[in-house]
């Protein structure tokens, strides 16, 4: 490679026709998010409830409660970062086609991206296990914090949880469906902040390359995929996309 990363990526996105960008929790930190594996990061303090437990046990259910409402403080006080507004730009421009993100924060379609697939759903709701009916998370979290105790769906009384995917939970089908459709046809694929670990989401970079699209890495950390990548840039993202939007 004898260009600068940021000028190479500039111009692979001016020839591209379908670029995908695929973000996780590193996309939202200079937002003021913790990320789950840096050191400081949310596993530094909290174990995650599995799916099969929280259905099973009700302190696991507290401990969900008690994790979720203290991450809805940080998602509530969050605006997006300059990131994710170049990437809405990008959309705008035609460039990008689709925003694939691990994240449940909306920062991402709070910075005007229309295309969001949300793999892992979204922590703005909250919904009933039982009969579907679904609140506003700021709702649900007030009435937990009222409670000192999970809310029951006031519709029915059944178990409700966040509409996000915890682990040991399938991902939405449609929206793995549409991403997978995506990866195949991108002939771009940016993966940004994530740790390129969780499966079946971090699949879908190797998917995209298979399929003939070049792969950027921007991540402040290596990945398992960092060897066989087109391009890696071990850098923040916001300061990262900024240069590349000088050099476009
Ligand atoms: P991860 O914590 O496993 O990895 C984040 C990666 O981002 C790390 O490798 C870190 O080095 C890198 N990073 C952090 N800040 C960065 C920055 N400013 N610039 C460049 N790189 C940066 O996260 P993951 O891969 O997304 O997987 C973890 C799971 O965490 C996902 O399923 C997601 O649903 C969930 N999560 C989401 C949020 C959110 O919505 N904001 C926050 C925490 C966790």
């Amino acid at each position: 490679m004898t260009q600068e990363p940021e000028h190479q990526l500039a111009h692979w996105l001016a020839e591209a026709d379908h670029a995908v960008v695929f973000t996780g929790a590193g996309m939202s930190t200079e937002s003021g998010i913790p990320d789950f594996r840096s050191p400081g990061g949310v596993w530094a303090t909290s174990q995650p409830v599995m799916f099969d437990q929280f259905l099973s046990s009700a302190d696991a259910r507290r401990e969900y409660w008690r994790q979720k409402a203290l991450a809805h403080e940080g998602f509530v006080r969050a605006a997006p970062n300059g990131g994710h507004r170049i990437l809405a730009r990008w959309e705008r421009d035609g460039k990008v086609k689709a925003v694939i993100t691990q994240n449940i924060d909306g920062l991402h379609q709070d910075a005007g991206s229309q295309r969001v697939l949300e793999l892992h759903g979204t922590a703005r709701w909250v919904g009933c296990l039982a009969c579907d009916a679904r609140f506003p998370a700021g709702e649900m979290v007030a009435r937990y914090r009222a409670l000192g105790e999970p809310p029951d769906c006031p519709e029915c009384g059944g178990m409700m949880k966040h509409a996000t995917v915890s682990f040991g939970q399938s991902l939405p089908e449609r929206i793995l469906a549409d991403a997978t459709s995506h990866a195949q046809n991108a002939d771009l694929f940016l993966a940004m902040g994530s740790s390129l670990v969780v499966h079946p989401a971090a699949a879908l970079p190797e998917m995209a390359q298979r399929h003939g699209a070049r792969l950027v890495i921007i991540n402040r950390e290596p990945t398992p995929l960092d060897g066989t990548a087109d391009l890696v840039v071990h850098a923040v993202i916001g300061e990262t996309l900024q240069a590349v939007e000088a050099r476009r």
